[in-house]
């Protein structure tokens, strides 16, 4: 009927359910305020709806909640649950006195004379402030693991009877324990209890009930009519005390019954004396009964077949409504009266307590204050200031307030509540927390945006990169997956690309020396046409290109041009020594003419791009440079250009033909990673045509004619 895992009141979390009585179905569950297991019985579902049996479901509870022994359950708790009621008691972890005996027949007399002193010490206290149990058998008494008994149901059975018995079940297994009186239905009494007291001690002689039929009617009239029978008759081991215990609370007429079960307990306390063992048959003299019942202002009656026949299918006839002291027909003595006055005295004055406990019970109070003190102090003072608190505690997370501590209270603090009102806790879980994302490979600006927006503080750490792209997160000082709280810094390392060469003045320096800077700054040296010059000796550089200051890259291409020496003298040629110039594309140097070399015999000229200086010597020579992009191949799947060893660059060989070179003659080789620009002198005579190739990993990508740029 309840799910597992379901908190009962937000408070008791089902287990599983552990038994079923007639009314009632019992679950372990387990207290999530106090941290321990307890039974939470709720009524059955088809008795929920009905008003009576739910009030005396509740206010019967109330009543037990009263007592305290050790041999009864203890209930902790009754409540409504969207309209179900329930009760919790104390978790008996074990089984039912049934069962036990089931088990364990035949028992030791000493553990029968155990049982029944623990049994009747508890109905002693109960019947001591006035509740009858009513429905005492052994499927209601519990035994727990170190074999101490527990009497459950207590004072439910009223509310079992007045439903008229519907539930036949039920009643089977209560008629066998029920007195002649209570199966008439008339009021139970404690001498009700006491006789079902005698039925229990019967069983756990013979390990059976002593009257069993085809219906709980004909048990009823056995009950009713029949002499128990002997159990010395069915096992002569059994003291003759025993049965004489027997015969006194199982008597027909409860006036021959036991006066109390005190009485009852002191009986059996003495029944294994060895005085006793052997002691006369104890015979109920009917006279005494009889002479009685003259004077009886109720007397009792028989139960008779036409009295069964009205009964409900259950085999009970309703209940009076509400429970009336016991009649005693015997006359009270000087010493029952002074008993009887005084505890009317001292029923009259626990009255007036209650009186005042409940005038001052809803006291009006001021919340106090318990931000910021643990969840069990704010508990422990609320709780002083009788307020109850309610199982469901928020957790929430907050920056200022440690975690474990209340936050707030529903209602909040200062407010004006009643005592016993119910107080919602908010208790912190401490600061938020973020699952640190993996930020390597996104873009920084990107990564800072989303910690900053959850309150994380960004330090960036920039390093040079030769793989990773400027501005791409490379790596966190805080591995992912990992929990933070607002305010952690986190350093973000964030490629700054590759690490940038500034170009130097290299005129002046030999070979040797421009080799030894491109191979220590990883750049590919490109050997322009070396050309006279008076003023650099023959062997230095004269010119190069870029400029110095310029910023370069890994693997970028820088131009030199080496120096012939002086011209010798020669007319023609000092004109155009003087006037030749350093092929460059740096703009300090000349002035850059750009145009779009979009020449018609052009095979593959979508990927290049040409940017070019010129400059006309005297003898209609024009010097001038095509700045190329050669594409970087990726041949990474294509295995057979096996000219390249190495797939990640493309091996690229460049030719090309002017005034100076023949197209057949290779003009330079290099080896690129990604798209490459390279500056291409030519000297070409004036409306003649130069021509380059570029053959990338063995396979012509460019086949490009140039033309000398008109000049002015
Ligand atoms: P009902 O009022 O419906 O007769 P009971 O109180 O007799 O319900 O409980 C039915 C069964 O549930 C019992 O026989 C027993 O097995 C189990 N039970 C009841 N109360 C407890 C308890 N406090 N601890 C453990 N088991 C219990
Ligand atoms: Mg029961």
């Amino acid at each position: 009927m309840m799910e597992k895992g379901y908190a009962v009141g937000g408070r008791y979390r089902i287990i599983r359910e552990i038994g079923e009585g007639g009314m009632s179905i019992v679950y372990l569950a387990h207290d999530l305020i106090l941290d321990r297991d307890v039974a939470v019985k709720v009524l059955k579902y088809d008795l929920q709806n009905n008003p009576e049996t739910t009030r005396r479901f509740e206010r019967e509870a109330m009543a037990i909640s009263e007592l305290s022994h050790p041999n009864i359950v203890s209930i902790y708790d009754v409540g409504n649950d969207h309209g179900m009621q329930y009760l919790v008691m104390e978790y008996v972890d074990g089984t039912n006195l049934k069962e036990y005996l089931r088990n364990n027949f035949p028992l030791p007399l000493e553990r029968i004379q155990q049982i029944m002193e623990q049994i009747l010490s508890a109905v002693a206290q109960a019947h001591s402030l006035g509740i009858i149990h009513r429905d005492l058998k052994p499927l209601n008494i519990l035994i727990d693991q170190e074999g101490n008994t527990k009497i459950s149901d207590f004072g439910i059975a009223m509310a079992l009877n007045d439903e008229g018995m519907t539930q036949t079940n039920s009643v089977m297994g209560t008629v066998h324990y029920l007195s002649p009186e209570q199966a008439r239905g008339a009021q139970a009494t404690k001498q009700s209890d006491i006789y079902s007291l005698g039925i229990i001690l019967f069983e756990l002689l013979t390990g059976s009930v002593p009257f069993v039929g085809e219906t709980p009617v004909s048990v009823a009239i056995k009950h009713s009519r029949n002499d128990l029978p002997s159990v010395r008759q069915k096992d002569p081991s059994i003291p003759q005390s025993f049965e004489n215990i027997i015969t006194r609370a199982t008597a027909k007429d409860p006036n021959d019954r036991y006066e109390s079960v005190e009485a009852m307990l002191e009986d059996v306390g003495t029944a294994l004396d060895a005085d006793r063992i052997n002691e006369p048959k104890l015979v109920i003299n009917h006279e005494d009964v009889e002479a009685t019942r003259l004077i009886s202002s109720h007397p009792t009656d028989e139960l008779n077949d036409k009295d069964l026949l009205k009964m409900p299918e259950g085999g009970i006839l309703p209940n009076e409504d509400q429970p009336k002291d016991v009649k005693k027909r015997k006359k009270l003595s000087p010493h029952q009266k002074i008993m009887a006055i005084s505890g009317g005295i001292i029923v009259g004055v626990v009255l007036l307590l209650l009186c005042l406990l409940l005038i001052n019970h809803k006291k009006e109070i001021t919340m106090p204050d318990v931000t910021n003190l643990s969840e069990k102090q704010a508990v422990e003072l609320l709780k002083s200031k009788k307020l109850k608190i309610s199982p469901k505690v928020e957790k929430l997370s907050d920056s200022k307030i440690s975690a474990g501590n209340v936050i707030r209270t529903e209602p909040p603090v200062n407010s004006k509540v009643k005592e016993g009102t119910i107080v919602r806790l908010f208790v912190s879980t401490g600061a938020p927390t973020y699952k640190l994302a993996d930020f390597t490979s996104q873009s920084y600006t990107e990564a800072k945006d989303v910690l900053e927006r959850h309150g994380i503080k960004v330090k960036v750490k920039r390093e040079y990169s030769d793989t990773i792209r400027e501005g791409i997160v490379m790596d966190q000082s805080i591995r992912p997956n990992r929990r933070i709280t607002k305010g952690t810094t986190v350093t973000l390392t964030v490629s700054k690309g590759q690490k940038e060469i500034t170009m130097i003045d290299l005129t002046g320096y030999s070979r040797k020396s421009i080799t030894d800077f491109a191979n220590d700054h990883n750049l590919t040296k490109v050997e322009d046409p070396a050309q006279y010059s008076g003023d650099y000796e023959k062997g230095t550089v004269m010119a190069q290109s870029p400029a110095a200051g310029s910023k370069l890259k890994k693997g970028d291409i820088f131009h030199v041009t080496f120096s012939l020496g002086a011209r010798p003298q020669d007319n023609s040629e000092s004109k155009s020594e003087k006037s030749s110039d350093i092929p460059s594309n740096s703009s300090s140097e000349s002035s850059s003419k750009v145009t779009n070399s979009s020449n018609n015999n052009s095979n593959n000229g979508s990927n290049s791009s040409s940017n070019t200086n010129s400059n006309t010597s005297a003898n209609n020579d024009v010097s001038f440079s095509e700045n190329i992009i050669i594409p970087y191949q990726d041949n990474s799947s294509d295995d057979t250009t096996a000219a390249n060893s190495n797939p990640a660059q493309n091996d690229v060989k460049i030719y090309l033909q002017d005034s100076h070179h023949k197209i057949s003659d290779l003009y330079m080789e290099i080896k690129i990673k990604k798209d490459t620009q390279v500056t291409l002198p030519f000297t070409i005579g004036k409306g003649q045509k130069g021509l380059y190739h570029v053959v990338s990993d063995g396979k012509m990508i460019i086949n490009q004619s140039v033309t000398a740029p008109e000049n002015n």
